[in-house]
């Protein structure tokens, strides 16, 4: 059943919305508006942070590094534990702020804050299982000990488009290790994280090993913590453009960083695949999040023989797809975030088609308020459309036809991007081979997601730098230190 407008309003109401600075709620001299971008309505505001206010949570998270890196590592887990428990448990009012704020369908904000939850229950576990080592030195005397630290208060700054797992995915394993963190969510969807810090809170967390600060000047509020001292890492998902400005400020003060960036990710459909599984994974590598992720097969392409039982049938499924307000039953294609997303992907499709792109379905968006595209599907896509390069961010499947492995390949890895690929083949050694000769961090063999939180996320080229989630998440937090013993 459909949540009422009193649930929408019992659902914002239960939000903080200060900044959460050394376990306490505060207000700002200013704040920003927080909209529903299905209605452009206003939600809410929120606490919009001016430099001294956001240093004050630097402040307090240097204040909370020695005690909070003192904590044993089962304290940390059963936080990360508890917190999860309750994720799980408020999943649906969680969701519901979430697709207020940003649109996705209830069904995938569910989904979201079960992804979310699991980063917790991935960390919780990891956080007991920090190890080091012990060893001769070759010439026999000495002995070397490594043991890993936590790296120190880090900075945190997440994307609007998984507004509560891209959290989840940096604060788990920053507990985990033992780091106390800032964490700037994104202007559109501030709402998911303060909602996440009031649940961190009831976990037990203490004061000011997190720390929320929303701002509408991330470039101006930004800088002067990157610049302290006390700050010892970064850890940046958004966008390419940013990331690359982030990395530049970092470079002073040679702080460590992790950079989960843009995507451009080609989907290859051979012409052994099962059709019918990869028109399912193309489903989802498109349609997850109205194709607003950093994952999103962003370049398909399906080999001659294929080509039309492939577009057929893709054509068909996107053309059942509802559109609408993602609070109401069976929708999902809910809105796009924001006026300039809608431009943005009218201008790509446009520009598509004057090259020589047909358009199967969709391509016009409609009249009324909100944010919304329907769902597109284009085909003879050529190479030179501004698409094929830039991410669409929308719900537009832009398909184009090969004829050779090796010309496929070519064809996919020449960008700049590297995160995720995906390939469709029954053909398990040329499945192999197109994996390792595809320049990702990540591949989705016969498979339309490859996000989980047991798995390392990431990519390489201009994708970003470190991995997320997986055994090695932890890493990121943590600075490996050797102690030589003369024997
Ligand atoms: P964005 O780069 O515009 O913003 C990301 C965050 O950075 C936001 O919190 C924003 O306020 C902040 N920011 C913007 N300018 C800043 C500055 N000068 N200094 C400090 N902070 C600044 O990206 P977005 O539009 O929010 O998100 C979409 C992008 O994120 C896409 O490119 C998508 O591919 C990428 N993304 C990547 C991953 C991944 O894991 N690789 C996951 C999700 C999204």
């Amino acid at each position: 059943m459909s949540p009422t407008p009193q649930d929408e309003r019992d659902a914002i109401a239960s939000v903080p919305t200060g900044l959460f600075v050394g376990g306490q709620w505060r207000e700002t001299e200013k704040s920003f508006a927080v909209d529903d971008p299905s209605t452009g309505g206003t939600l809410c505001h929120v606490a919009d942070a001016n430099i001294d206010e956001a240093m004050s949570a630097l402040d307090a998270a240097a204040k909370a590094q020695p005690s909070f890196a003192a904590t044993s590592p089962r304290e940390r887990s059963e936080i990360l534990r508890r917190a999860y428990e309750f994720l799980i448990e408020e999943r649906d009012r969680l969701a519901l702020i979430m697709t207020l704020e940003m649109g996705k369908p209830l069904a995938e904000a569910r989904g979201e804050v079960t992804y979310a939850a699991e980063f917790f229950r991935w960390f919780s576990e990891e956080a007991v299982r920090i190890d080091g080592g012990y060893m001769p030195a070759p010439a026999g005397n000495a002995r070397f000990l490594v043991t890993r630290q936590p790296v120190g208060p880090s900075i945190l700054i997440t994307p609007w488009n998984f507004p509560m797992a891209m959290g989840t995915r940096k604060i788990g394993p920053a507990i985990a290790a033992g780091c106390t963190s800032i964490i700037k969510p994104a202007e559109y969807t501030p709402l998911s994280m303060l909602a996440l810090a009031e649940i961190l809170q009831r976990a037990g967390l203490p004061d000011g090993a997190v720390n929320v600060v929303t701002t509408t000047r991330p470039s101006e509020v930004i800088p002067p913590l990157i610049y302290d001292p006390r700050s010892r890492k970064l850890s940046f998902t958004g966008s390419t453009e940013v990331g690359k400005i982030l990395l530049e400020q970092c470079a002073k003060t040679v702080m460590r960083t992790s950079m989960e960036l843009g995507g451009n990710a080609p989907f290859i459909v051979f012409d052994d695949a099962d059709i019918d599984e990869a028109i399912n994974g193309a489903m989802a590598a498109k349609m997850r999040n109205i194709g607003q992720a950093c994952t999103a097969a962003n370049r398909i392409y399906v080999q001659r023989p294929v080509a039309e039982e492939f577009v057929r049938k893709l054509t068909e499924r996107m053309g059942e797809l509802k559109m609408g307000r993602g609070t109401e039953d069976g929708i999902v294609v809910g809105p796009l975030i924001e006026k300039e997303a809608i431009d943005k992907v009218t201008h790509l499709v446009s520009d598509a088609t004057q090259r020589g792109a047909k358009v199967a379905l969709g391509g016009t968006p409609p009249e009324g308020s909100g944010y919304f595209y329907p769902a597109t599907v284009l085909t003879d896509v050529p190479d030179e459309a501004e698409m094929t390069s830039t991410e669409i961010f929308g719900p537009v499947a832009a398909i184009s036809v090969f004829d050779t492995e090796d010309e496929v390949i070519g064809r996919a890895n020449n960008t700049p991007y590297g995160l995720v690929s995906y390939v469709y083949t029954e053909n398990l050694r040329r499945g192999l081979r197109v994996c390792e000769a595809l320049e990702a961090g990540m591949v989705g063999l016969n498979q339309g997601i490859v996000s989980n939180p047991a798995a390392p996320f990431g990519g390489v080229k201009e994708s970003g730098l470190g991995r997320e989630g997986g055994f090695t998440g932890i890493d990121e937090f943590l600075e490996m230190k050797y102690v030589g013993v003369q024997m």
